[in-house]
């Protein structure tokens, strides 16, 4: 498989795996909920066209994903962009194709509404506010406290009353509460807090609420330690509150953005010994890949205590040692794995690194050093 996508380095993804994964989570979900993919966490053109076959609709965090995701020829109505700082342009480019936009700021409802008035077409619009309240057990948390991400729900108010001044195209609510969860019982009560202070918004400000993004934010397992997220408690609820939508609000679509949970799982990193070398007894296999491909596995993306990636020989199964797995950049840094068992490995042997299909090679700095990119391929 490694000779046939070109050699090491590279990506593997695993075309199966996420269609599995997608089709297992569409098929529990209710109707009433929307399954969205977040190209952020793997913007690999032929697995976001993948995805676009089989999610119900795409969320880009820029224009060059925006590119991306209409190449798919998913319909604008089921694409959405989110992030801060959007560029006039970027937002000039999302109205133009007619997607809906989270806006996050004063500032994105007046260029929208500049653009609007040129065009003399609305601009559809969704509010991202950062909660009152921050996701707990979360890798990564987006509400809650100071944040750059969405306008504070205090605000949400003020916000509301300038797109109904403006005459943009108001459909709901986007509320991401944190990346990178294990807990079903934290997903759950973020999802239900978010979803009663969207309703008492809609209510209290006499808004339609047609769309309500629940974000991302499922996690995966990296290590032995990690307990899988019971995504079923997550989905269960998930169809009480589309229940409870149904019977109290029939014209609002729950919306769920998922990145890692969807491809994280799906993929492999892998690269090839260079040179086995002991230092003052220690093993370490020094490989032609590395942080420059693979930041998150080194352990320099976000992560505030670094644990191993879940880590193998190609066809040796026996553990024998304890090997350091790094790659060719000049930085302690650029380590792959720290002191894990490993069968022995020698030059010319294949390193392969699991749950590696998000926040992969787009997350890491791949110009650091000058060394070649790794390769990729949904097989
Ligand atoms: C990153 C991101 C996601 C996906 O998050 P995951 O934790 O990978 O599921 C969803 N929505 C928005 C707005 C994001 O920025």
């Amino acid at each position: 498989m490694v000779e046939a996508v070109g050699g090491t380095p590279c990506y593997l993804y695993d075309r199966q795996r996420i269609t599995e994964r997608v089709q297992g989570l569409r098929g529990a979900l209710s109707p009433r909920v929307r399954l969205h993919y977040a190209i952020k966490a793997n913007p690999m053109p032929a697995l976001v066209f993948h995805l676009a076959g089989l999610a119900d609709g795409l969320d880009v965090a820029s224009a060059g994903e925006l590119r991306v995701a209409l190449d798919t020829g998913k319909s604008p109505e089921h694409i959405s962009f989110a992030g801060p700082g959007k560029s006039e342009r970027e937002l000039r480019q999302a109205h133009a194709a007619g997607i809906l936009v989270n806006v996050e700021s004063f500032r994105e409802v007046r260029l929208l509404e500049g653009i609007s008035r040129q065009t003399g077409r609305s601009a559809r619009v969704a509010v991202r506010a950062n909660l009152p309240f921050a996701l707990r057990a979360s890798g990564m948390k987006m509400t809650g406290g100071a944040q750059q991400f969405g306008v504070d729900a205090e605000r949400v108010p003020e916000l509301i009353g300038e797109i109904q001044r403006a005459g943009l195209d108001f459909e709901g609510f986007h509320l991401f509460a944190g990346s990178q969860n294990l807990r079903a019982d934290a997903i759950i009560e973020a999802q239900s807090r978010s979803f009663e202070l969207a309703r008492e918004w809609a209510q209290q400000l006499k808004v339609p609420l047609r769309s309500l993004n629940l974000g991302g934010g499922f996690g995966i397992p990296y290590t032995p330690a990690d307990k899988p997220l019971e995504v079923r408690s997550v989905i269960e609820h998930l169809n009480t509150l589309a229940e409870r939508a149904r019977a109290e609000c029939p014209e609002t679509e729950l919306v769920i953005e998922l990145g890692r949970y969807l491809v994280g799982e799906a993929g492999l990193y892998v690269c090839r010994v260079l040179d086995r070398k002991i230092s003052r007894e220690q093993v370490f296999l020094v490989t032609d890949g590395g942080m420059h491909h693979h930041l998150a596995a080194s352990g320099n993306f976000g992560q505030v205590i670094r644990k191993n990636y879940p880590v193998a020989v190609n066809g040796k199964q026996e553990v024998t040692e304890v090997a350091s797995v790094v790659g060719p950049l000049c930085t302690p840094l650029d380590l792959l794995a720290d002191k894990a068992w490993l069968p022995q490995a020698n030059e010319g042997d294949l390193i392969v690194v699991f749950q590696s299909g998000a926040y992969g090679r787009s997350a890491s700095p791949r110009e650091f050093l000058s060394h070649p990119s790794a390769l990729e391929a949904l097989v």
